[in-house]
């Protein structure tokens, strides 16, 4: 442990040696304060603080998963796993899981997604008859939600005619009643919405004080990461819990406060002092992770905004080379030239993919920049966006899956009732729905009763209820016994999904059974993952829960290299050697959404300061002099913020250069505007990428052939005796590794590998499918 400590530097040391009381910790971009937190955490175990009573709240499920690895590293993974680490979201979603029949809810709720939650907001339109074009179904659930995250319930909202006179004015009377049956509708389908997981974590703190007392003493100790994008139904769970033994830290920046928009109150982090006694405020003020030009010219941004508290950020590191600012014609122009630098920079650093991040402002700017990295053949990941779990044909899938779990469901059973066709109609499902909120019961229950009810049905049609009840409840018993691989394989073979995709030979087609595919894939590797973790078979439930959380930084399973594309607000606490902030426009960055008032702009320069801080080495700044917005070749200006950069930072690419670069790329002579020496270093046949560049670099990845003629890869088997530590073992999925350790006996016996990609894992070794060379 004391290694650990002593990497820090004294200003960091302290808050981790700091045990107990509340305390806040304020600093800069890259300046350790997540590396802070994770050292706590594991200082706090080695003074014998249990792990279960750590909670530890992150921004994505991806940081919490990378912090418990580290700390494990440090503590040992079988102390580390029992940490409560997580989302917002993701923690309290399973707290209600355990105490949710206090609050009418059944444990296995449905975790609506936003497009669940507008279908149903869109539903209820329908039914109350309402002008669409008036209540927009999307806007409609975004004022539900800041609803809920003020913790304004719909019995709050009717005692307040403030609120209502509000939406009155906004051309919107009947809003608390669309609230109302939204509430209703998804209660009566055992359903949350993301902001239900906050609202209700919140009724069953205030409403049941022994629940309170119970979680206030589980968690002796609780630290969150970037507080200052808590919103006030968060800080209202933070402040509950710690309220017995005030251990908090929370650790955060004011100039890196981006999602007011969503609720998110910078005032949290500037209250911190005063919510509670004694609080220690740490300061940390020297950067890590950037060169100096990079951090001085974010200095001289952030300085541009009046609200902030005062806050030096410094670097030992080397200048560097200064940001490079890049002018082209068109959005498809600004594309090539991020496609074409960052080709150049992999041939002549022999740079991974993964090295590089493209950042902008709004999602749909990444086509461009997906165009042009295909036509360099660079491989890319884009998280955010429609996410896969979200496409039509997998949501269709994961519907299915739903009513398995939870039949209740509305939104996934009207959605799959009659896809594939079954003959059960549109007008079948309004009588059903008509029934079920008259009876005030689910869709479900009153399909399983439909011999009772007189609802003026053929008897055809009844069947095909009974028949869709009992194939429903034919796939619960099997989910009982089995994986979530084997369920989710013969649900979609079973409920003739599959088959109805074969219907369509076109190539859209084919690529949605591809996903269908995928998703098996992710299953797979799910229950794989459980059963050589712990050796539980994986079920439905905890895959499903996993889907339900997933922010999009988490879908980032894979090893493979890629550059990564993603906005803004996403990349928040992420780091790149190089990172090119795209679409620096007027209008845009700022967005023109943003800029009406003071606190608005204020809030898009944290954005950019965001975006800047993520770079290590080389940042990009570029911008186009038109491009295409809603459909129109429009012409933009560049952005405030270029000029707000002090000057001595940054560098302009030439004219020349920029006519270099901005030759137009031709497909079938890729490297055509490159140095033809460096072709040399990697010749490519037939305008197919150089494949083999930077291996030497480039952690081995090896796809190996499924090994089910090992005799080992079932079952108590030979590794029990044959394996050491220090053998070199491939294993099917993570490739190649070096055996560390070895702990337990018989069937709980298990290796620590060190896989060069992936790092460190703890394999049960009567499933892990291992290979020594
Ligand atoms: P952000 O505000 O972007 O979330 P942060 O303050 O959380 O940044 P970290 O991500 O913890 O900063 O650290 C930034 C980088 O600096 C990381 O790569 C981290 O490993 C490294 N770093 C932090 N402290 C030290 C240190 N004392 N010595 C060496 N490297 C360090
Ligand atoms: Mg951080």
């Amino acid at each position: 442990m004391q290694k650990y400590i002593d990497q820090l530097n004294e200003a960091q040391r302290e808050p981790v040696l700091q045990k107990d009381g509340p305390m806040i910790i304020i600093a800069g971009a890259g300046s350790g304060k997540t590396r802070v937190l994770t050292i706590r955490i594991a200082y706090l175990m080695s003074l014998g603080v249990d792990a279960f009573s750590i909670l530890s709240l992150t921004f994505t499920n991806k940081a919490a998963r990378e912090m418990k690895k580290r700390i494990s590293d440090i503590v040992g993974s079988s102390e580390a796993k029992n940490l409560w680490m997580g989302t917002f979201h993701s923690v309290f979603a399973r707290i209600l899981r355990s105490e949710a029949d206090k609050l009418g809810y059944p444990s296995n709720f449905t975790i609506y997604d936003s497009q669940d939650s507008v279908r149903a907001i869109s539903g209820i339109i329908k039914e109350m008859q309402l002008d669409r074009d008036v209540y927009k179904p999307k806007q409609v659930l975004s004022r539900i939600s800041s609803y809920k995250n003020s913790l304004i319930t719909v019995k709050a909202y009717f005692n307040n005619p403030e609120l209502q006179e509000q939406d009155a004015m906004s051309k919107k009377p009947r809003l608390g009643e669309i609230y109302q049956n939204y509430v209703d509708r998804c209660f009566k389908a055992g359903a949350m919405d993301f902001d239900d997981l906050l609202l209700k974590t919140n009724e069953l703190l205030t409403r049941f004080p022994e629940v309170l007392a119970k979680y206030q003493n589980r968690f002796r100790y609780i630290l969150v990461d970037e507080y200052q994008d808590t919103n006030h139904s968060q800080y209202l769970i933070v402040r509950a819990l710690s309220d017995k033994f005030q251990n908090i830290c929370v650790v955060g920046d004011d100039a890196q406060s981006i999602y007011a928009f969503r609720g998110a109150n910078i005032n949290n982090i500037l209250n911190f002092q005063k919510d509670y006694e004694g609080v220690k405020t740490f300061r940390l003020e020297q950067n890590y992770r950037s060169t100096k030009n990079i951090v001085e010219a974010a200095n001289t941004i952030i300085d541009k905004n009046k609200t902030k508290l005062d806050k030096i950020v410094w670097t030992a590191n080397d200048f560097g080379p200064k940001i490079k600012v890049h002018r082209s014609l068109t959005d498809s122009e600004e594309g090539r030239f991020v496609a074409s630098t960052i080709w150049e920079q992999k041939m002549q650093h022999q740079m991974m993919n993964g090295q590089f991040a493209i950042l902008y402002r709004t999602n749909a700017q990444s086509r461009a920049m997906e165009d042009a990295l295909r036509k360099r053949d660079i491989p890319y990941r884009i998280y955010g966006g429609l996410s896969f779990y979200q496409r039509k044909e997998i949501k269709d899938v994961l519907c299915y899956l739903r009513l398995v779990i939870n039949p209740k469901d509305e939104e996934a059973l009207v959605r799959v009732i009659n896809y594939p066709a079954r003959g059960i109609g549109d007008t079948t499902v309004e009588k059903l729905t008509v029934a079920a909120n008259h009876y005030k019961r689910s869709i479900f229950e009153v399909m399983q009763n439909i011999d009772k009810i007189d609802l003026k049905l053929n008897s055809g049609t009844k069947q095909k209820l009974q028949d869709f009840v009992t194939m429903i409840q034919s796939f619960q018993v099997i989910n009982e016994n089995q994986d979530a691989f084997y369920i989710t394989d013969h649900v979609a073979k079973k409920t003739g999904l599959v088959q109805e995709l074969k219907k369509d030979a076109t190539p859209e087609g084919m690529a949605k059974i591809q996903n269908i595919e995928e998703l098996l894939n992710g299953i797979k590797d799910f229950t794989e993952g459980q059963r050589e973790i712990d050796g539980t078979r994986g079920a439905l439930s905890e895959f499903m829960e996993d889907v339900a959380l997933a922010t999009d930084l988490d879908k980032d399973t894979s090893d493979e290299d890629r550059v990564a594309l993603m906005t803004i607000h996403l990349a928040k606490g992420l780091e790149f050697p190089h990172v090119f902030v795209v679409g620096m426009e007027e209008d845009l960055f700022p967005s023109a959404m943003s800029m009406s008032t003071r606190s608005e702009l204020e809030e898009e320069r944290r954005l950019f300061y965001v975006a800047l801080t993520r770079a290590e080495h080389q940042a990009y700044l570029t911008y186009a002099q038109s491009r295409y917005r809603w459909g129109k070749l429009t012409d933009s200006e560049p952005s405030r913020f270029i000029e707000e950069i002090d000057g001595q930072y940054l560098e302009y690419l030439t004219a020349e250069e920029n006519n270099y670069r901005y030759k137009p790329m031709i497909d079938s002579d890729i490297f055509g505007d490159i140095d033809k020496s460096k072709l040399r270093l990697a010749k490519p046949a037939n305008g197919t990428p150089p494949k083999k560049f930077g291996e030497e670099s480039a952690p081995i990845i090896r796809k190996l052939k499924p090994v089910s003629s090992n005799p080992l890869a079932e079952g108590p088997n030979l590794f029990d005796n044959k394996l050491t530590a220090g053998n070199i073992v491939i294993h099917e999925r993570f490739g190649k590794g070096e055996v560390l350790n070895l702990e337990g006996s018989g069937a709980d016996k298990k290796a620590e590998i060190k896989f060069e990609v992936g790092g460190i894992k703890k394999l049960l070794l009567r499933f892990a499918k291992l290979d020594v060379i």
